[in-house]
């Protein structure tokens, strides 16, 4: 390759690192850059090693990784610096100065809110696109795999006294039918200490009633308002919602703490759907459920709100999960009244059907209260 020797009217300053001198070169593109000084035998810079670094407007820094650290050029020809920007190809690599710092951060923060951004909104959106989509085949086989976990975690003490069975059964179906529901349901009471007062969903068409919450009932109406409610979750698919929306939530946020192993997003979300955090709407929505239900049976929604607060007290205690997440139990006890009316029809259970399933549980194994 032949030098070209480019027309020099602006002077280019080299600093050979072991002085201050700034010296006025001229720069030769042979097979290397030369820089030479008044026939002084040329200094050569390779063009894969040269770097460029940080220079104020209108000036192309750069240096070499072969020289010595301090050795730079500041060219200032326009001409020049495309020349030399079309020769060094490796100019922009490695540049550790703080602008390129800079970068790193600025991108880290872009991925951190990015991944907020899709946790706030993305997977809430998709959630409610996808879950109605989701095959009922492929939700019932979810919720089976989430059984064996919930079982797990309350023991399996299914309750099963067959007369409290039998009046159990009869309340589900009655519920189901004013629910217009499609599709099984298939509940369970699991005995519970008296502090478990929690009945939730699960996808697939499952309902689990908590032996905590049957003690603290005193009619029919009240477990029926409940059990309503969580069809209202059945029929809205909040579950499958839910299961989506914090598995993809639980799953950026192990990937922002480095858990992409997923398991202990597994175990995260199989507590989200125990404590039953759906948004504000979706319980406001399996409430309306409730009201309707209720009213489609003859019977009165508030004695669920009025379960429910005697569940949670005045304001709720947080550590009672029946309803964390949920709305105030002062807010659903006001609009389960404003809903109330004399019964119009018999109670849902007689007096000895109740009185067997408040003891559904008397057979399975209990634990220490
Ligand atoms: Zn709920």
């Amino acid at each position: 390759m032949d030098p070209v020797s480019p027309p020099q009217d602006v002077s280019t300053i080299y600093f050979d690192g072991l002085s201050s001198r700034r010296r006025v070169v001229k720069l030769a593109f042979a097979g290397a850059l030369e820089i030479s000084e008044d026939g002084v035998a040329p200094v050569l810079w390779a063009y894969d090693d040269i770097r460029q670094a940080d220079s104020p407007e209108g000036l192309l820094r750069v240096n070499c990784l072969s020289a010595l650290p301090l050795a730079r050029l500041d060219i200032r020809d326009a001409s020049i610096a495309s020349e030399m920007k079309s020769r060094c190809t490796r100019l922009g690599e490695n540049r550790s100065d703080s602008r390129a710092v800079g970068k790193i951060v600025g991108w880290s923060m872009a991925a951190i809110v990015s991944i907020v951004l899709v946790v706030l909104f993305a997977i809430p959106y998709a959630a409610d696109r996808l879950a109605p989509l989701v095959p009922e085949a492929f939700e019932r086989r979810v919720g089976e795999a989430f059984e064996v976990q919930i079982k797990a975690l309350f023991g399996s003490r299914v309750c099963n006294s067959p007369a409290g069975q039998a009046a159990y059964a009869k309340l589900l179906h009655r519920l189901r039918e004013a629910a217009d529901l499609d599709g099984d349901v298939d509940s369970t009471v699991l005995a519970t200490t008296d502090k478990q007062a929690n009945a939730f969903a699960l996808p697939g068409g499952k309902v689990y009633l908590l032996g905590g919450l049957l003690t603290k009932a005193e009619n029919p109406d009240e477990i029926a308002g409940v059990l309503a409610h969580e069809l209202g979750h059945l029929k809205h698919r909040d579950s499958m919602r839910g299961l989506i929306y914090n598995g993809g939530s639980s799953f950026l946020i192990g990937l922002l703490f480095g858990d992409i192993t997923g398991s202990s997003a597994l175990i995260f979300t199989s507590r989200q759907l125990v404590t039953a955090s759906y948004s504000r709407e979706a319980e406001q929505n399996a409430d309306t459920v409730t009201i309707d239900v209720m009213h489609r049976l003859g019977r009165s929604p508030k004695p669920m709100g009025e379960l429910l607060y005697r569940v949670t007290g005045k304001e709720g205690d947080k550590s009672l999960s029946i309803l964390a997440g949920h709305p105030l139990t002062e807010d659903r006890l006001q609009r389960m009244s404003k809903e109330d009316r004399p019964p119009s029809s018999p109670p849902l259970l007689s007096a000895t059907e109740w009185t067997a399933l408040k003891r559904i549980c008397d057979g399975a194994a209990q634990t220490k209260k």
